[in-house]
């Protein structure tokens, strides 16, 4: 529904008694009311709140009602200004409507004369509200529509492809049945298992979405050594990146580091950020994984480092929204692990919400043909909690 803000009058007039009966007359016609004594104190006031419309007198002294309206329209032509003028000075109420005032009150002031022009000056600025909410509402759903039609293609292509692999090898599974050759069986199988595991990765990322925002990434949050547990993410990727002949790194600090995290959500959450770091890093390349401790403060940077591709400085951005990809999908390659593999555009939102929702951050420096960084902020559990916590699991394990 469209919001129906409420209408806020400035009324500039320096006689305080004619200032404080017209204050009265629209407050009474149901608007809120703030005045100014002058020209230069009203301006003074529409730089501090914003008015709707500004209900001046022409003949003041300080500044004239025609150089008021003149610099309120400088500041900002959306206020829409009504100008009090007698009809000895009718001639300047006309340059006012020329210079933009939205109309002209004349002396002595009817409550039924104003009444008209404010609602006439009310309905004009409602419908320019209106047109803007509409403005934004489309705009929201073209967004909306756009990101529907990349869901279907992205999902299109990403579960097509593998069930069509599994499609083709159950079919030469079959030929090969039929000949009873049992030779090809076990490798095609294994080649079926691969694709369907990794299909249903697929689907389980895509349902991972559904949880944004509810919390459900913080659970079994437990006390972890990031050193372990960075040095058993490295043993366990070794030999992948090895195959694409990527070199794979591991730097740490020898004294121990502690945080408060969910194990497995934070393991998902760097596997995304190595999974792309091996996609977009051509072979012959390096990938460095780094934990810092900078200046022992209550801050542990966990870095993900490539020589890969590179993300343009415009897109870095973009590449946390669900479904963002920087490539055409068309031109993905089958497989998640290969040279600009494919993906659903998931993983660094998925990666994004698990940090976040562990009290981290997540950013990105990146240079084209160069390659990227990927740095996780964590908050170092201190050596007093970490005292704390093993008294306590200690007592527990004995309980
Ligand atoms: P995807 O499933 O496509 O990998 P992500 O959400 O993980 O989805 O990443 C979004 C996009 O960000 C990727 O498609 C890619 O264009 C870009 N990107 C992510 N990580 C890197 C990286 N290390 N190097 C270059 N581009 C990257």
């Amino acid at each position: 529904m469209i919001e129906d803000k409420q209408i806020h009058i400035l009324l500039i007039e320096d006689e305080p008694e004619v200032r404080m009966s017209y204050e009265d007359m629209f407050s009474f016609l149901g608007h809120s009311v703030s005045s100014a004594e002058n020209g230069q104190l009203g301006l003074q006031k529409i730089q501090q709140k914003q008015y709707d419309i500004v209900i001046t007198d022409l003949n003041m002294p300080v500044m004239d009602g025609l150089e008021t309206l003149r610099r309120i329209k400088k500041y900002d032509k959306n206020i829409e200004v009504i100008v009090i003028t007698g009809f000895a000075t009718i001639e300047n109420a006309i340059k006012a409507m020329k210079q933009g005032a939205f109309d002209y009150i004349t002396k002595p002031v009817s409550i039924d004369h104003v009444k008209i022009i404010l609602n006439k000056c009310v309905q004009k600025i409602r419908d320019k509200r209106e047109n803007e909410q509409l403005k934004d509402l489309n705009r929201e759903l073209k967004t909306l529509n756009e990101l529907k039609d990349k869901f279907i293609s992205i999902t299109n292509h990403e579960i097509r492809t593998p069930l069509s692999v599994i499609k083709g090898y159950l079919e030469l599974l079959d030929m090969e049945l039929d000949a009873r050759d049992g030779e090809e069986i076990e490798e095609y199988i294994n080649i079926i298992n691969n694709t369907l595991d990794e299909t249903l990765e697929t689907i389980e990322s895509m349902s991972e979405l559904s949880n944004f925002g509810q919390n459900s990434f913080k659970d079994n949050t437990t006390l972890l050594n990031v050193n372990e547990f960075l040095n058993e993410i490295f043993q366990e990727n070794r030999l992948l990146f090895s195959k694409r002949e990527i070199e794979l790194n591991l730097e740490m600090d020898h004294e121990p580091l502690y945080v408060s995290v969910s194990p497995k959500r934070m393991r998902q959450a760097i596997r995304e950020l190595l999974q792309n770091a091996l996609k977009f890093t051509p072979e012959g390349g390096k990938v460095t994984v780094s934990c810092k401790n900078i200046d022992l403060k209550d801050k542990i940077f966990i870095s993900i480092e490539d020589t890969g591709i590179g993300i343009p400085s415009d897109k870095l951005e973009l590449i946390f929204e669900p479904f963002y990809e920087v490539q055409n999908i068309m031109n993905h390659s089958s497989s998640k692990t290969a040279f600009m593999g494919g993906g659903m555009g998931v993983g660094l939102s998925l990666a994004k919400e698990i940090i976040e929702s562990s009290g981290g951050e997540i950013h990105v420096e990146s240079e084209e043909k160069k390659g990227s960084v990927f740095t996780i902020v964590l908050t170092k559990v201190s050596e007093s909690e970490l005292a704390e916590k093993s008294v306590n699991h200690k007592s527990e394990s004995r309980t």
